[in-house]
């Protein structure tokens, strides 16, 4: 297997008790049947108090959350399974949060999701352009029923869309528009499986002088509008915190020209998360549609949150951990809100132009 990673993967360390916004303490955990029996096993005090934490929900076994937080969490906001019994005693969950992986046949992406406070610092707070580390070991790939020209083409326009979003020689906005753009053309060319065609097609976006050519066409569009559409789909989305509907309420005009390295990372972010998953279902606007709505989504809800950091968490836990969130926002960009046209009239002109 190939397993890649974020070149920070490994900075990554659980702030424990320092944590201001603990994970113990967002969600219902499941727990998995490994675990459960570990847990189960356990003898005297701390053993009763995980088993009258264990509930049945929906056929899962899931440790019960009291007023909000785990109920085995002690006043410091330790989890005294870690440190009675150690880390390799926890749940798959709880071990491996907040890594977050998927894999494809014999591909393994791993990502720390930014619903964490330290993973979303040491992403937003790095300047230099965003690089990914891969390794190999014996693993056999997974079974998988890939598509092998679909998975190509899409493999090849996460690269070409990586490029673009890192290009910092033009504004976030430009290259925001690009990427939208490449997926909404390779879209209709991996219906009609033109393989050929999209591979001619990111030939071209390599070409700088194609891009600017494509530029002053996706210019034209631009006007900065409002957010309403992407306020309004939010809104529709099951909140899963109370303070989000506010917050969503509140979703302002963003301003990318302000935030532009931090939000070029977290546009990388959600591009290494998401664009891959077209290589299941060819739905590459889906993808790209997301990622710019995404970014203008957190941007426009910095100011109601009080920074870009809290911003992309509160987009994360909301979005990103709820399965029925994730797929009604991207199944949102089939319409007329999130078409190429839509979405484009919501991204300013960069002033210089
Ligand atoms: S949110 Fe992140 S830093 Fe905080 S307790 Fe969970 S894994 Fe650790």
């Amino acid at each position: 297997m190939i397993t890649t990673v974020p070149d920070y993967f490994d900075e990554f360390h659980c702030l424990a008790g320092s944590c201001p916004d603990t994970c113990c303490g967002q969600w219902e955990i499941v727990v998995d049947k490994a675990a459960e029996a570990r847990y189960r096993s356990v003898s005297g005090d701390l053993g009763q108090r995980i088993r009258a934490a264990l509930v049945t929900m929906d056929g899962e076994t899931c440790m019960a959350l009291d007023h909000g937080r785990c109920p085995l969490l002690t006043a410091e906001g330790l989890c005294p399974i870690v440190t009675e019994l150690g880390e390799d005693f926890l749940s798959e969950t709880c071990h491996t949060h907040p890594r977050f992986t998927e894999v494809y046949g014999g591909l393994r992406e791993t990502m720390l999701s930014i619903s964490c406070p330290e993973a979303a610092r040491l992403l937003l707070t790095r300047t230099e352009p965003l690089t990914f580390v891969t390794t190999r070991d014996d693993a056999p790939p997974e079974p998988n029923d890939l598509d092998g020209d679909l998975y190509h083409l899409v493999d090849r326009s996460r690269a070409a869309a990586l490029s673009l979003l890192q290009d910092r020689t033009r504004p976030l906005s430009d290259r925001l528009a690009l990427v939208l753009e490449l997926g909404w053309r390779l879209e209709p060319l991996i219906d009609a499986a033109r393989w050929d065609a999209g591979h001619r097609l990111l030939d071209r976006y390599g070409l700088r002088a194609y891009r600017g050519k494509r530029l002053t066409y996706l210019r034209r569009k631009r006007r900065g509008g409002d957010l309403a559409p992407v306020r309004d789909l939010l809104r529709s989305l099951e909140p899963l915190s109370p303070a989000a509907p506010n917050c969503y309420a509140a979703l302002a005009k963003p301003d990318l020209a302000a935030a532009e390295i931090p939000l070029e990372q977290l546009a990388v972010y959600f591009l290494f998360r998401w664009w891959r998953k077209a290589s299941c279902n060819g739905y590459l606007y889906r993808q790209a549609g997301a990622l710019v709505t995404a970014v203008l989504a957190t941007a426009g809800l910095t100011e109601v949150c009080g920074s870009l950091l809290e911003a992309a968490r509160l987009f994360s836990k909301e979005v990103e951990h709820s399965e029925e969130n994730r797929a009604a926002f991207r199944r949102a960009m089939d319409g007329p809100d999130f078409s190429l046209p839509a979405i484009l009239s919501r991204l300013e002109v960069p002033h210089a132009i």
